[in-house]
């Protein structure tokens, strides 16, 4: 009985979500996602509806952050400047950094990023979309230096890397934004992922039946969606 209930809670407060949710500007923490999977987004696609327990698992990772900056509010060795700080308002990219802290000498943007404890143990170093979105939070801030922290959801173990504002790579990823962005409006349809189908994020992409009908390379979306016979008859 309660499973039910629990189930349907997570399931009709994420339509109401999404309801309310047409995207027309990126997001920092879409930074590094799939172009093409950015595109049906943009689209308004709909998508595969996500299981329950996976929107019970963001949910989860949500009180995670809120432990860690409840510690970090609490203790007199770190400083914290701001928390949930949004970018500056523009056209291209929306996002909102988890935080900004201090040490007394040197301000750090803060990102905290949970994770189940198999890829936590198999994580050496910091997952490049995570660095990507990290910088660009370092560019719209012009703060130097970032801390991406990931928590083990499993246990709470910590791992944190620390590292500096990269100028070139912030721009190329606003470039690659820009041209996506440009794809989106002339209605291009990108080219899939190099390693697609066996990308992890490929695995779990709720537009991965769409993209299946597809071609390998760019398509023109006025072709590609008569042949996508959900699409949203919102989409112009
Ligand atoms: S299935 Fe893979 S290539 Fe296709 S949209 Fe999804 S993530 Fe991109």
């Amino acid at each position: 009985m309660l499973h039910e209930i629990i189930d349907k809670y997570y399931l009709d407060k994420e339509k109401g979500k999404n309801r309310s949710k047409v995207q027309n500007h990126f997001y920092v923490s879409q930074t590094g996602k799939c172009p093409r999977h950015l595109f049906f987004k943009f689209k308004n696609v709909p998508e595969k509806e996500l299981e329950p327990h996976m929107l019970r698992l963001f949910d989860h990772g949500d009180h995670m952050h809120q432990l860690i900056m409840s510690a970090l509010t609490s203790t007199r060795d770190i400083h914290v400047v701001a928390s949930e700080v949004k970018i500056p308002p523009q056209e291209l990219i929306s996002g909102r950094a988890d935080a900004v802290i201090s040490d007394g000498n040197q301000l750090y943007v803060l990102d905290i990023k949970s994770m189940n404890s198999m890829i936590f143990k198999s994580l050496t170093e910091p997952k490049p979309e995570n660095i990507w979105q990290i910088q660009l939070y370092l560019y719209y801030f012009r703060i130097p230096k970032g801390i991406l922290l990931y928590v083990n959801k499993d246990n709470l173990q910590l791992k944190e890397f620390i590292f500096d504002y990269d100028p070139d790579q912030a721009k190329k990823l606003l470039a690659d934004l820009k041209f996506l962005k440009n794809q989106i409006d002339t209605n291009i349809v990108p080219k899939r992922l190099e390693s697609y189908p066996n990308n992890w994020e490929c695995r779990y992409c709720q537009y991965k039946s769409v993209c299946d009908i597809g071609a390998q390379g760019e398509m023109k979306w006025d072709d590609f969606k008569t042949q996508v016979q959900w699409v949203n008859s919102s989409e112009e």
